[in-house]
């Protein structure tokens, strides 16, 4: 702690200022969003200093292409404001210049300092609030990794370096700047940072920046649920998410971050479950698909719905509402540690409660699932499922079959189904959503199983 309260308090490595031409380094103003390199002029025309910084500029050097902008500048927030047309002031305690072209949004701060004594922090060292302005030297050093504190006029095509960040472009390293277990206490997000921006470049974390991980890994505990929900968010959009989930299983972060992660990777199936999840998802994102959240997180929180859902229904609960007191359950816990928003939830419960419906197939009620808004993920939930060989294949294709026919064809394929249950009448029927499972032994039947009843019994699919 007192270590910890002395580096707070004396100044960082000093910032040393040196310029070098973009031109040299392989970068250029084409690099970055027109609007990113707008903003900077526009304020550089208004008397004030304007930077593209952090990840774009990182990305570029990389040879990566940056996906979003950040403008560092010594306007204020107001001053920010006043120069464009579509700028909103965001965040309370921090404010921020959201500044909007069409679908893009350039994020404009004002150079920040990270000055001891002026910022308010938690018992476990945690910044609570920094809403202090600076110098740009003191927003280079209040940056995580030096490979994010560099500053790209493009004015000028001049890339300004603080704190040694070009040398570990080269090095292709992630380094903190400052010492690692004050800036991992200070903000415990920043050892999930290293790890995913890590993967995401391919490139190594120095030994001092890596090492304090494992032994910090608790500090996790401490950032509020909504943070860690959008900082998860982006290690699972990232598309290197198995990779990712990977370097923070060795780092010792998975545990306690996604304490769903463990419970899955210890089921029979549940990891091949996951990882065929995240590499679809992976692939959807570096080919530019658009990849839904609400499914994602259906996926990561599948197999402890299971494992709950039996559970419940062994106690003596019916099929469908013992479906649904797990979901309940298992979002209500899952709360605790990372909040999964309103507007997911909602559709993963949808994804999830489709799911017992796709055993019903020879009623019409099969006809009326196909219409429903989220049928088609809750279809691609079910190809998942079947491709980690918890459902049936034959049921999966005749899905796709169904999905794929006419409206006549589609009926005929249900009287087929029906005609087929008539002669095995002796046979278990499918689907009854809410008939009492017998008790013993045989688990979840896959896609459970059984029994086509009218499924009007499964409620909360917004018919
Ligand atoms: P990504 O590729 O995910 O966008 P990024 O580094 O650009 O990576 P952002 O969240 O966009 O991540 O942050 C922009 C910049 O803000 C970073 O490059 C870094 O300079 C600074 N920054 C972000 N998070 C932190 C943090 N936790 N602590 C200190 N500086 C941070
Ligand atoms: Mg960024």
């Amino acid at each position: 702690m007192i270590k910890a309260f002395i580096e707070r308090v004396l100044p960082r490595k000093k910032a040393v200022r040196v310029e070098h031409s973009g031109k040299a380094l392989g970068i250029h103003s084409e690099h970055m969003s027109k609007n990113a390199v707008y903003v900077c002029d526009k304020l550089q025309r208004a008397g004030f200093e304007a930077y593209i910084v952090g990840g774009a500029v990182r990305d570029a050097l990389l040879g990566v292409i940056p996906k979003d902008f950040d403008v560092a500048t010594n306007a204020t927030p107001e001053q920010v404001r006043h120069e464009f047309r579509r700028a909103f002031i965001i965040g309370r305690r921090f404010k921020l210049v959201h500044v909007t072209f069409g679908d893009e949004t350039i994020e404009v701060s004002t150079f920040r300092s990270n000055r001891g004594g002026e910022v308010e922090s938690d018992a476990t060292g945690r910044i609570t609030s920094d809403n202090v302005y600076g110098t740009q030297a003191e927003d280079a050093a209040r940056r995580d990794f030096t490979i994010n504190a560099l500053y790209y006029d493009p004015g000028k095509d001049v890339v300004v370096d603080f704190m040694g960040g070009l040398k570990d472009v080269e090095k292709r390293t992630l380094r903190l700047i400052g010492a690692a277990e004050t800036r991992y206490r200070e903000d415990p997000v920043r050892m999930l940072r290293a790890v995913r921006l890590a993967v995401k470049l391919n490139c190594s974390i120095a030994k001092a920046t890596a090492t304090p991980i494992r032994q910090h890994s608790e500090l996790i505990k401490n950032v509020p649920p909504a943070r860690l929900f959008d900082e998860i968010q982006k290690l699972l959009l990232s598309g290197y998410a198995n990779a990712t989930l990977a370097e923070l299983r060795k780092h010792g972060l998975a545990e306690g971050l996604l304490p769903l992660l463990d419970l899955i990777y210890q089921q029979p199936g549940g990891q091949k479950f996951i990882e065929l999840a995240l590499d679809n998802t992976d692939r959807r994102v570096r080919e530019d698909k658009p990849v839904s959240p609400a499914f994602l997180f259906a996926s990561l929180l599948w197999h402890q719905v299971v494992k709950r859902w039996g559970e419940i229904e062994a106690a003596g609960e019916h099929h469908v509402p013992a479906l649904m007191l797990a979901m309940e359950q298992v979002i209500d816990e899952q709360r605790e540690t990372i909040t999964l928003p309103q507007r997911f939830a909602g559709i993963t419960r949808e994804i999830w409660l489709m799911q017992p419906r796709f055993e019903q197939r020879n009623s019409k009620a099969a006809l009326r699932m196909v219409e429903q808004p989220r049928f088609r993920a809750a279809y691609d939930f079910l190809l998942l499922r079947t491709a980690a060989g918890e459902v049936e294949q034959e049921l999966t294709d005749w899905w796709t079959h169904f999905i794929e026919s006419d409206p006549d064809i589609r009926q005929e394929l249900i009287n087929q189904r029906q005609r087929a249950q008539a002669r095995h009448s002796t046979a278990p029927a499918e689907g009854s959503g809410r008939r009492r499972r017998s008790r013993g032994g045989r688990g979840r039947r896959r896609a459970s199983g059984g029994a086509d009843g009218e499924p009007s019994g499964a409620p909360g699919l917004g018919e």
